[in-house]
């Protein structure tokens, strides 16, 4: 289990992954692609969907839909507990204390937008400091650009070492009286590396900093402890989670979203309007104006009830045994070189070839019916960091196993053969 990961008492009796049921359950995976089996390895971008999801969702429109929290008749009270139900199911799943902490959002970007603006309008002022790590995604990136912008406050940016891990002496440099939040992504979408967050929001809050973490790629493979972790905001995506797209979770700690403005206001978010003014409800409704993504809720409380059946301690083994296995084989691809080599990665390998482009690489490889992504990957500032324009990468889910990887590897050596490497 890579770092950072903590076992919930119900992951106590573990029983291995189960592969060939684990594939059954996700329909797509027997489509045949270009007239080969599909080899997917690109959950990093989007995981698949296992039918228990789409189940879900199919069942909800078709029984039980209406709009929540306004009815008084049976559909809206019913459409209501199954939307509400979901924020619990999320409160279980992260282990955070008050289903209030828990805001339902469009994904892991609304996520961040939603702090850095409400948070950052009111925090955030001339010579304040906002530090962020040099793997951010655009997402968490971004959003604090633009809000430390807006205020006349700065960013400082964690470097790396050579394995693609934080530099924590310099982390803890950057820390001072100045530091207002620290922005860092509990595992890196590119490198794989996980960041030690409990360790980190103790040094930030040493200095009075609060910490705001983007787990899109966390929540995947590893069980998320938010009382444990201790941090104040973290932030996710449902269908990086083999949930729905179009829905997330922003968790706040409750006595910071009690004292935020609203990001955005309308419907379902007010306590009263008047011509003159309005007041706001509390959390989590203060931050979610309009009707909200219910179907989405529901299918993602399907997904996190599904991972949380299988268990993680399963899930991870089963990744962490694969990662071994992609790390070897990649290895004996001729002038391959591996970016991200930190103790305790998740399942996700960026890599180049020598003397090809990795657009022209993972085109061919979709011939053979491998989807891995090609691109900078929405960190650009990292991708400048590797000296590379772009990099090619796998990612592993719970349904992948050593056939994708097989699958891959000869995909690969056709590439190189096609393109002259
Ligand atoms: C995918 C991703 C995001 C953005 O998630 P969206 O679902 O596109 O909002 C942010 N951070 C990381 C690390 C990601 O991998």
């Amino acid at each position: 289990m890579p770092a950072g990961g903590t076992l919930a008492p119900s992951d106590a009796v573990i029983t291995p992954l189960d592969e060939i049921r684990v594939r059954a359950d996700f329909p797509i995976l027997e489509r045949s692609i270009r007239g080969k089996r599909l080899a997917y390895l690109d959950s990093a971008a989007s995981a698949q969907k296992p039918m228990t999801v789409i189940e879900s969702m199919r069942e909800y429109y078709a029984e039980h839909h209406s709009n929540v929290h306004r009815g008084v008749h049976l559909l809206s009270e019913e459409a209501t507990t199954a939307f509400e139900g979901a924020r619990d199911t999320a409160r279980r799943f992260l282990n955070a204390s008050l289903a209030e902490e828990i805001i339902f959002t469009s994904g892991t970007t609304a996520g961040v937008n939603l702090v850095a603006q409400s948070w950052g309008r009111s925090n955030l002022g001339p010579g304040d400091e906002v530090v962020v790590t040099t793997f951010e995604h655009h997402s968490n990136l971004v959003p604090w650009q633009v809000a430390t912008q807006q205020a006349g406050a700065s960013l400082r940016v964690v470097p790396l070492d050579s394995h693609g891990a934080l530099d924590l002496g310099e982390y803890e440099r950057l820390l001072g009286p100045r530091t207002r939040l620290v922005a860092v992504s509990h595992a890196s979408n590119v490198l794989g590396t996980v960041a030690p967050i409990a360790e980190m929001t103790a040094m930030a809050h040493q200095v009075g900093a609060l910490v705001f973490v983007d787990g899109a790629q966390a929540a995947p493979h590893f069980p998320i402890d938010l009382q444990a972790l201790d941090c104040d905001f973290y932030a996710l995506s449902g269908h990086k989670l083999y949930g729905p797209t179009g829905i997330g979770v922003l968790y706040g700690r409750a006595e910071l979203l009690s004292q935020m403005t609203p990001w955005q206001t309308g419907g379902g978010m007010i306590q009263r309007v008047e011509f003159e003014g309005s007041t706001w409800a509390p959390p989590p409704a203060r931050f979610e104006a309009g009707t909200p993504p219910i179907a989405e809720a529901v299918g993602f409380a399907a997904a996190m009830d599904y991972l949380s059946r299988i268990g993680f301690q399963a899930i991870s083994d089963h990744e962490q045994t694969l990662l071994t296995y992609l790390t070897e084989q990649l290895e004996t691809v001729p002038g391959i070189t591996i970016f991200g080599t930190a103790p305790g990665k998740i399942g996700v390998v960026s890599f180049g070839l020598d003397g090809v482009h990795p657009h022209d690489v993972a085109t061919v490889v979709d011939t053979h019916g491998v989807a891995v992504r090609a691109g900078h990957h929405c960190a650009q500032p990292l991708m400048r960091h590797l000296g590379v324009s772009a990099t090619l990468r796998a990612s592993l889910g719970l349904y992948n196993t050593r056939a994708d990887v097989d699958q891959l590897v000869v995909a690969l050596g056709d590439a190189r053969r096609r393109l002259g490497a």
